[in-house]
């Protein structure tokens, strides 16, 4: 077996800092929000004691801490980013009304004692405020967590499994069953859980999709008779990789397995060595994963890059709109091209008409494209926005469902804490008519 990948906080303190701080300033204001990774990037721990022991800025025990009394400085930034852009659920319908539609709301400068969020203008609004409760425990689980992200302890949980053992089968129906046969040995509690899904959630996502031993079946799994034609495509393309490896020659002429995610944004910036959990999962194809999109950024200054990540596996940065630069990826092969749009927001309104020339243009490819959403509505908003726009030129292959590859945390807006999005929550799947397996 390989030496085991660690993925060390420094290393995604330096990756994170840069990125994501180009990240921030990059969207313009009131785009479509994103998932932030900003806490799994937290700079490095505060460093050791006389005795070598990691100095902790917050104990395992004691997680739970109001904003603005937090030790950890990023939180307490938090609570006053909160205070000044956020807004009061309890009177801000009667503001918004009385200033005409503009977002003039009164601060919320009150903490919610059990959750420790800046979440209202005041202690009587608050009160007042019976949906709150159904909020409040989330919103305690994720100060919990990103205090234990932030606290300066060793996070063994990402320490990632390399190669898996031919003899052992992976077990793609659900986080527990994959992570335990894959081997995720520091995984042992629902926190380090929670912490891990939220960036394996793409790779594995991808992974379980094309997998052979998909959750997404016929019928059950929802997938549909196109679907499983255009999977069974791609599965015969891994299927020859698979046998092409001890057969050099075949091995030179093989095509990769072309992997586009479109409109990527944080699954872009996760550090390249997690896509090998993409890799381990086909691990005789060898992959190329194209991130195009005004926000996949590889570095400060080149709009496009390529990080050879292994022998087998290839991370390619395109900023643009992919139909501005289709050309350069053309031509497309239904066999071994697949698009994944994580959390795209086709029907969001402003980015409905920015994602129908691309949608357009993806029907044409006729391969197989797979999207998630942030929650429910989020993407019964987006399947009936595509019915609406292209409905009579496309199939269906996956029919929308929950993922069972959805990250399992919770992200709350910073200016509206009753706001939430899980990565990768459902997913469903369609491509362009008329193509046929030959
Ligand atoms: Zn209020
Ligand atoms: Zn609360």
């Amino acid at each position: 077996m390989d030496p085991t990948r660690v993925l060390t906080r420094g290393v995604l303190g330096r990756l994170g800092g840069l990125r994501a701080g180009r990240l921030a300033r990059a969207r313009p204001l009131g785009a479509r929000r994103g998932i932030s990774l900003k806490s799994l990037f937290a700079p490095s721990p505060p460093g050791a004691d006389a005795a070598g022991k990691p100095r902790l800025l917050v104990q395992a025990g004691d997680l739970f801490h109001p904003l603005s009394k937090s030790p950890v400085k990023e939180m307490r930034s938090k609570g006053q980013l909160i205070q000044q852009h956020g807004c009061c659920p309890t009177c801000v319908d009667e503001t918004t009304a009385h200033s005409h539609g503009q977002a003039a709301t009164r601060e919320p400068v009150f903490e919610c004692p059990a959750c420790g969020y800046p979440t209202h203008c005041s202690e009587q609004h608050w009160a007042a405020d019976r949906r709150h409760g159904e909020l409040c425990g989330h919103l305690r689980e994720a100060n919990e967590d990103e205090h234990d992200l932030r606290s300066g302890r060793t996070l063994r949980e990402f320490e990632f499994p390399s190669a898996q053992l031919p003899e052992v089968v992976v077990n793609l129906s659900s986080w527990d069953t994959f992570l335990y046969t894959r081997s995720f040995t520091n995984v042992g509690s629902d926190r380090a859980m929670r912490h891990v899904s939220k960036v394996l959630t793409y790779p594995v996502t991808i992974a379980a999709t094309l997998h052979q031993y998909s959750p997404f079946t016929l019928g059950g799994g929802g997938l549909t008779g196109e679907g499983l034609k255009s999977l069974t495509a791609l599965r015969t393309t891994i299927k020859e990789h698979e046998l092409a490896r001890s057969e050099k020659e075949l091995e030179m002429q093989q095509k990769p397995l072309r992997v586009f995610v479109l409109g990527a944004r944080a699954e872009a910036m996760l550090p390249p060595h997690l896509y090998l959990q993409l890799s381990y999962l086909l691990p005789h194809s060898p992959l190329h994963v194209y991130f195009v999109g005004p926000e996949s950024i590889p570095t400060a200054d080149e709009t496009r890059s390529t990080i050879v990540v292994s022998s087998r596996l290839a991370l390619k940065y395109h900023r643009g709109y992919f139909h501005d630069a289709i050309w350069s990826f053309a031509p497309f092969d239904p066999f071994t091209d697949v698009f994944f749009l994580f959390s795209p927001g086709l029907a969001h309104p402003r980015g409905r008409s920015g994602w129908q020339p691309t949608v357009d243009k993806l029907l044409e490819t006729k391969c197989a494209v797979f999207g998630t959403g942030f929650h429910a509505q989020d993407m019964a908003a987006d399947v009936a926005g595509l019915e609406e726009d292209f409905g009579p030129r496309m199939d269906w292959l996956l029919r929308p469902r929950p993922n069972p590859f959805a990250s399992l945390k919770r992200d709350f807006g910073i200016r509206n804490l009753q706001e939430w999005a899980i990565a990768n929550w459902g997913i469903y799947g369609f491509r362009g008519k008329r193509y046929e397996v030959v």
